[in-house]
């Protein structure tokens, strides 16, 4: 067994759409970013290639390669899926947390789950998401960005 974390933020701002989990979430703002921005799927890739001794995102989707260039995260994870196939490596389970002033995101959590256990070809059980604020503190609190943490096991 092997255990990977990944952290990541992403500055929010207007005009652009709120992607998390691979879930349209209405807000005021979203995420900026090379890709769609999903902290929280960031997060999760680089849990699961930290994990497999694979680098981290930054090196297999640099954000000057126009093929990333507004990509879905979700299409991401899926290539994420199949590096850690190749080595023979198979995700036990995946737990992770957006930190968020706003909005709130109880109502799509269990989207969130079912799209990344879908990506990565996992049961749904297997992936937990969490999401907290962090009490009108510092840029999460503050409304300035989303950050988000993931942890796994892969075997
Ligand atoms: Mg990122």
């Amino acid at each position: 067994m092997r255990i990977g974390m990944g952290y990541d933020v992403h500055r929010l701002t207007e005009g652009r759409k709120l992607i998390l989990g691979g879930v349209d979430i209405p807000y005021e703002k979203g995420l900026l970013g090379h890709s769609d921005a999903d902290v929280l799927i960031h997060a999760v890739m680089d849990a699961l290639l930290g994990a497999a001794g694979l680098d981290d995102i930054g090196k297999h989707f640099p954000d000057t390669d126009e093929r990333y260039r507004g990509i879905s995260s979700i299409r991401l994870l899926e290539y994420v899926r199949e590096l850690l196939k190749a080595q023979g490596l198979a995700v036990g389970n995946i737990d992770a947390t957006v930190i968020a002033q706003r909005p709130k995101m109880r109502p799509y959590i269990d989207q969130m789950r079912k799209n990344m256990a879908d990506a990565l070809e996992i049961p749904v059980e297997n992936i937990n998401v969490k999401a907290t604020t962090e009490e009108g503190l510092g840029f999460t609190g503050e409304g300035l960005g989303i950050a988000a943490q993931a942890i796994c096991l892969i075997s």
